[in-house]
């Protein structure tokens, strides 16, 4: 089989589901990840960048895999002690947790870029798919809600989703310089997969940095998405509240609008299965399948079965696709 060039944009826990998918998957060789790093934080003096960690953790087993995110075997000994010490602690960040935000930070401190952070804490990890960061500048994911604007771990974390949205903002994405890692790799790319992340915070704050969502949109990469949505409804997390904040509707073709400047085909899951004949009269092409992934079977199957319908669209000429993308 030859060696195809894939790029997967990823979240965290959604997004670390495809990427486990595709490394277990006959397609994993050709694959690198785009992580999220509007989500990170600092947190008792220490970086702490959520997505990356829970696609590094996942990769490399090292995940809690009841809650998705965090280190399997943890210990809260550090974190006991700094409640002690009357520090805020709902961020919960574990002992060998911590370990991480302790190497992130001194390495930070060094002028070590956060890719190369990445890479030598995916190596400790033993993560054979690169996980490419689309910026090495600070991009902060901000949420405005009726009690005024917070970060996103505030957020999304102490105050667990509950308020409405209002408004979100990625803090720095203007001043952001796209890595050259990702530009090449989306460039080289002949397919681009979407996570079922949050559309809006995880892949958004990706498209955000300037020149990322231009380099998709100028590849000639097939470019298919999954959509995070099962029965119009989010398998967990805000990106309904997020959708809607957007004034994107709550359901497949909210999902189809966040990406309609440069995608090629949408994987829904059946309960869903109303929405695709008007995606497919959007010029869509549209995949109808179970998209829950608990197992790494049921991951690894769904991204198999994703690329593998892809590519067989991927014959389609290239000047149809074109010209659905000039008229979009
Ligand atoms: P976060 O950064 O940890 O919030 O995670 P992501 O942004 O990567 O993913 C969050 C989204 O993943 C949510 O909107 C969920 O609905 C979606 N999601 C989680 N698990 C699944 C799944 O098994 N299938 C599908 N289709 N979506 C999922
Ligand atoms: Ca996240």
């Amino acid at each position: 089989m030859t060696e195809l060039n894939i790029t997967l944009l990823a979240g965290g826990v959604g997004g670390a589901k495809a990427a486990e998918g595709l490394a277990a998957s006959h397609y994993a060789k050709g694959t690198k990840i785009i992580g999220n790093i509007a989500d990170d934080d600092e947190f008792h003096g220490l970086w702490v960048s959520p997505d990356i960690d829970t696609l590094m953790y996942s990769l490399g087993d090292q995940i809690d895999r009841q809650q998705g995110w965090g280190r399997k075997n943890e210990t809260y000994q550090v974190l006991k002690e700094l409640a002690a010490l009357g520090q805020d602690t709902w961020m919960t960040l574990g002992d060998l947790d911590l370990a991480t935000h302790i190497y992130r930070t001194h390495l930070k401190k060094q002028g070590v870029s956060a890719s190369e952070i990445t890479r030598r804490l995916s190596k400790r990890h033993d993560v054979s798919v690169p996980i490419l960061l689309p910026t090495d500048d600070v991009v902060q994911t901000r949420v405005k809600t009726p009690q005024g604007w917070m970060s996103f771990q505030q957020y999304f974390v102490r105050e667990h989703c509950q308020a409405d949205v209002v408004e979100i903002e990625y803090k720095g994405i203007e001043e952001a310089t796209a890595t050259s890692e990702a530009l090449e790799q989306i460039a080289n790319s002949q397919l681009i997969v979407i996570a079922p992340s949050n559309p809006i915070v995880s892949i958004g704050a990706i498209l955000a940095v300037p020149e990322i969502q231009a380099a998709i949109e100028k590849s000639q990469a097939y470019v298919i998405a999954i959509s995070p949505l099962i029965g119009g409804k989010t398998v967990k997390g805000p990106a309904d509240k997020m959708l809607e904040a957007a004034g994107k509707s709550i359901d497949s073709k909210g999902i189809y609008q966040c990406y309609s400047r440069f995608l090629n085909a949408l994987v829904i899951d059946g309960a869903d299965g109303q929405d695709a004949l008007w995606l497919e009269d959007q010029g869509l092409d549209v995949l109808v399948t179970p998209t829950l992934m608990n197992t790494t079977q049921e991951k690894t199957r769904l991204l198999t079965q994703v690329v593998e319908f892809a590519m067989s669209r991927q014959l389609d000429s290239l000047t149809t696709r074109q010209a659905n993308r000039r008229s979009s």
